[in-house]
């Protein structure tokens, strides 16, 4: 007996592969978490939840939808709250695309976004990044036809660390019809310093074509939780909540995306450390003579046309390879880690250098 195929469109789904899993959890350094234990503060108030699941959760996302609104100034009907912002993209897709639709993104980019472009059965359109490893947005706007749906910009953009300009995207959506979303992917925005780099959110507040994905998994070290959520024109928002499975976020993630919330002034001091420790990567890494770009995410791109045998060189730190040659977006990915895994990371790159 034979199964039923699924639709054409998922032969070509190459299907999303985690990073490896690291023999010291310390070592991991191949999926962009964040290094550090969630807060004691933060589990509390995450296991009190835990006596109630026998209850589905709050559907509507209330308490999470209340916190963002009081965190960012925003009215509550202008979020979108999911299983992790992949997962908000996905409902956002479905609820936007389908079969003759374009979605026009940077490559590479997150692996991501082609399963969720070609699952909605819409065309991916893929514009190269220039050779600085950044988003060619002059490209992008050449790409964009009358089929165009929606175009993708992440910023810093994973994997390989660059933002993109405010000024270059104010002019890039300005110049756009305002028939396209623009989704300004900000999953890595706290780890930002760069004073000229894109404010996905200060563009939505002037563009209603323009909507901000954002994420708990990062900075926030929520990851295991999945939260992630959208910031858009009301109508945008409630097309997506339409589009998200009933029930997605549980209580227990929402509780503990609130109360993350509420010490949003000690995560800042963590993220303040990752940032301290991408400065010592990227430094330590150029001056044993690799070629990074600028990153101002929780983690550098070595760009190599031999990014699988690099990650194999790197073990036991677990590292992201991409293979293919640069100008196609091969390299290993870095996350930072802690300081004693930054510094195993530098010990294994500089003896691969060296041939020891
Ligand atoms: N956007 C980008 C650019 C990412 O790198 C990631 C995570 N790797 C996400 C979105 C999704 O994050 P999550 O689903 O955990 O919120």
């Amino acid at each position: 007996m034979t199964v039923p195929s699924p639709r054409p469109v998922f032969d070509a789904i190459p299907g999303y592969k985690a990073g490896r899993p690291a023999e010291h959890d310390e070592l991991k350094l191949s999926s962009n978490e964040n290094p550090f234990p969630p807060l004691p503060g933060v589990v509390e108030r995450a296991a009190a939840e835990l006596a109630r699941i026998n209850r589905y959760p709050d559907a509507g996302v209330a308490r999470l939808h209340a916190a963002l609104s009081r965190h960012l100034s925003r009215p509550e009907d202008t979020f979108a709250a999911g299983t992790g912002s992949v997962a908000v993209l996905f409902s956002l897709l479905d609820a936007y695309c389908g079969p003759g639709d374009e979605v026009v993104t940077a490559w590479r980019s997150f692996e991501a976004y082609p399963i969720a472009v070609t699952v909605t059965g819409a065309t991916h359109v893929t514009v190269p990044l220039r050779a600085d490893h950044t988003h060619d947005l002059d490209a992008m706007a050449a790409a964009v036809t009358d089929r165009t749906r929606v175009v993708v910009v992440c910023t810093p953009n994973n994997p390989t660390g660059p933002v993109v300009r405010h000024d270059e995207l104010e002019r890039f959506v300005a110049a756009l019809p305002s028939s396209v979303l623009v989704v300004v992917d900000e999953a890595y925005v706290e780890f930002v310093r760069d004073p000229d780099a894109a404010r996905g959110l200060d563009l939505q507040a002037r563009f209603d074509n323009v909507l901000v994905l954002r994420t708990f998994s990062k900075a926030y070290g929520l990851a295991g939780l999945r939260v992630g959520y959208l910031v858009g024109h009301p109508d945008v928002a409630a097309a997506v909540r339409k589009a998200t499975p009933p029930f997605s976020v549980s209580d227990v993630a929402q509780a503990a995306a609130v109360a993350s919330l509420d010490a949003a002034d000690e995560l800042a001091a963590r993220v303040e450390e990752v940032v301290q420790g991408r400065a010592l990567l990227l430094e330590g890494l150029r001056a044993q003579g690799w070629t990074l770009p600028d990153s101002q995410a929780n983690f550098v791109w070595l760009p190599s046309d031999q990014g699988p045998q690099l990650a194999e060189a790197f073990w036991p730190v677990a590292v992201r390879p991409f293979p293919g040659a640069v100008a196609d977006g091969g390299g290993v990915r870095v996350s930072v880690g802690t300081t004693s895994a930054n510094e195993r990371l530098l010990d294994v790159a500089a003896r691969h250098l060296t041939g020891r």
